[in-house]
């Protein structure tokens, strides 16, 4: 079986974004493969964080994990920081990654930029060399994410082949070690549609749990009047009609997606179905056609939650899972950089 690892940064609370362009395919993806899904709490600070809200919002996401349909007998899921390899392979892949290739993250500027770039920690920089580390310490082969992460899975492909070449093949073996490759390159498994979900108050920013306001995205465990308002206040344009592929209508487009999304039906259906409604009648069907489809989500996160033993219980079971694996691969790397066993 192949082998597959994502994971969601417990840096607030999940919302539809990350449901329908991660999770969801995760759920499908764990009869067929080897999967291990982790709750990133180590990259959740690399933004000023709170201690309390980093405690809920762990525990929350790896609760949403399962109530989302990702069923514990068959995946691992872990929280990042119960498997110290994590940490310890981002330093030492750090050591040999270029300053500049983290200085053309997207993510970085965009998220450097909103926090005035010379105050901003030096983890937010480093922070794709983390991800890299996770993925690589479990000999993944396909990382299923959303459209915005791709270019932080290239960059870990990229420091994958630099190690490798480095410090792999004849050179380890000399070391005592079993040669070849150090690690395996990863890919990025995208979900074909509706990869991006975009913000509810700006349609051309994607929903994002860490901005600011609320209300631009869908939270998978807002109340039903809390959906219904925020979807009722969505930014809207001045046309009648709901369209797919106008570009001036960022909106439209990402309010149709989401209905297609929550209710199963083709882009095609949805438009032909909303081509003449006015938003005052688009945006309560689309509320109710989300709240429908979040309900049975809800409903096993409360059961989840009522027992705080089992949430425990499972993560303990997958932590033990992911560092047997991690271990072995961390052996490896120290063997093939130099660094002394411990007796
Ligand atoms: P943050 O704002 O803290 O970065 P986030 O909402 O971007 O939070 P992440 O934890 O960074 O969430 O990403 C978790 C997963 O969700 C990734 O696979 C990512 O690609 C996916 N994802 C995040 N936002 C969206 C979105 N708006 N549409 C589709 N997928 C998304
Ligand atoms: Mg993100």
């Amino acid at each position: 079986k192949q082998r597959v690892l994502s994971g969601v940064q417990p840096t607030g609370t999940l919302h539809l974004g990350n449901y329908l362009g991660a999770i969801r395919n995760w759920v499908k993806m764990q009869e067929l493969y080897d999967t291990f899904f982790c709750v990133v709490d180590l990259h959740a600070i690399t933004l000023p964080h709170e201690p309390r809200d980093l405690l809920e919002a762990t525990r929350k996401s790896a609760a949403l994990y399962i109530a989302s349909g990702i069923n514990p007998d068959n995946a691992s899921i872990f929280v990042q920081s119960h498997v110290t390899a994590h940490a310890e392979l981002a330093w030492l892949l750090q050591c040999y990654t270029p300053i500049g290739w983290l200085r053309r993250m997207i993510q970085f500027k965009e998220k450097s930029a909103s926090q005035g770039a010379e105050e901003v920690g030096a983890g937010l920089l480093t922070y794709p060399v983390l991800m890299a580390a996770d993925i690589l310490l479990y000999g993944t082969d396909l990382v299923p994410v959303g459209a915005d992460q791709k270019q932080h899975i290239e960059l870990a492909r990229d420091i994958a082949e630099r190690f490798n070449a480095k410090f792999g093949g004849k050179k380890w073996k000399k070391l005592g070690g079993r040669g070849g490759r150090l690690f395996k390159i990863p890919e990025a498994f995208m979900p074909p549609t509706g990869a991006r979900v975009m913000s509810l108050t700006d349609g051309t920013k994607k929903m994002s749990k860490s901005a600011e306001s609320d209300a631009s995205r869908i939270n998978l465990l807002d109340p039903p009047d809390v959906l219904y308002g925020k979807i009722k206040r969505a930014k809207t344009d001045a046309f009648v009609g709901l369209e797919y592929d106008n570009p001036d209508r960022p909106e439209a487009a990402n309010l149709l997606a989401i209905y297609s999304l929550v209710t199963g039906k083709s882009t095609e259906d949805c438009v032909s179905e909303t081509a003449q409604m006015s938003w005052g009648d688009f945006k309560p069907m689309l509320a109710d056609a989300v709240i429908a489809h979040l309900e049975p989500l809800q409903q096993r996160y409360s059961s989840i939650m009522e027992d705080e033993g089992y949430l425990d219980s499972i993560l303990a079971q997958g932590a033990d899972k992911a560092e047997e694996a991690a271990g072995r691969t961390l052996d490896n790397v120290r063997q093939a950089m130099g660094f002394v066993p411990r007796r």
